[in-house]
């Protein structure tokens, strides 16, 4: 019998933000650290689900350099790059989303990034209710040094009281982890 080879998997490397001593925003207990690394993890399972193959660039509580980061995702020749951390501000006020690009180098590239992380925000924002802050550009390590489309998503604000519960919620990133995997599928097959 014949059998056609099933067709190639697609790489995607999932970047949970900080790590080790670099523990982001903390606010009470709640370490922007983990919580970046709960909702990658969740997003990976999802996209093993639809069939792609994910590098998560920290599995565990460990620093890793902005460098590094960018290095596994070009060295790998990864189809997307998608940066996952949390917001804060000094005031208790600002809540909600949003996705930051890069908008310089390759207009190629640029687009693609627009897309992705517009396609990325609405599926977020319809899922979880959240506010959109929007689609943003930004000029960040690991969104500029990239080679493939690239995108850092800010999934809420740990300083709004109201956000900060939901982030405390397992229920709730998994909502945001499924809408983020729904967002790079979507991209992906479009
Ligand atoms: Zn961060």
């Amino acid at each position: 019998m014949l059998y056609a080879a099933a067709p190639p998997k697609q790489l995607i490397v999932i970047d949970p933000g900080h790590g080790g001593f670099d523990i982001g925003a903390q606010v009470q207990t709640l370490k922007e650290k983990a919580l970046a690394l709960k909702t990658a993890t969740l997003v990976k399972e999802y996209l093993h689900k639809k069939g792609y193959r994910v590098i998560l660039t920290r599995s565990r509580d460990v620093f890793i350099s902005l460098k590094k980061r960018t290095t596994i995702a070009n060295d790998t020749k990864s189809k997307l790059f998608v940066s996952i951390h949390f917001n804060s501000f000094r005031g208790q006020k600002p809540h909600g989303i949003e996705i930051y690009y890069y908008n310089k180098g390759s207009k190629w590239r640029q687009n693609a990034s627009k897309k992705l992380a517009q396609l990325v925000l609405n599926g977020m924002i319809t899922a979880t209710g959240a506010h959109s802050r929007g689609v943003k550009q930004g000029n960040f390590h690991v969104i500029r040094e990239t080679q493939m489309p690239a995108i850092l998503i800010e999934g809420g604000f740990m300083t709004n009281p109201g956000e900060h519960a939901k982030l405390r919620s397992q229920a709730y990133l998994d909502k945001m982890a499924l809408s983020i995997a729904n967002g790079i599928d979507k991209y992906l097959k479009s």
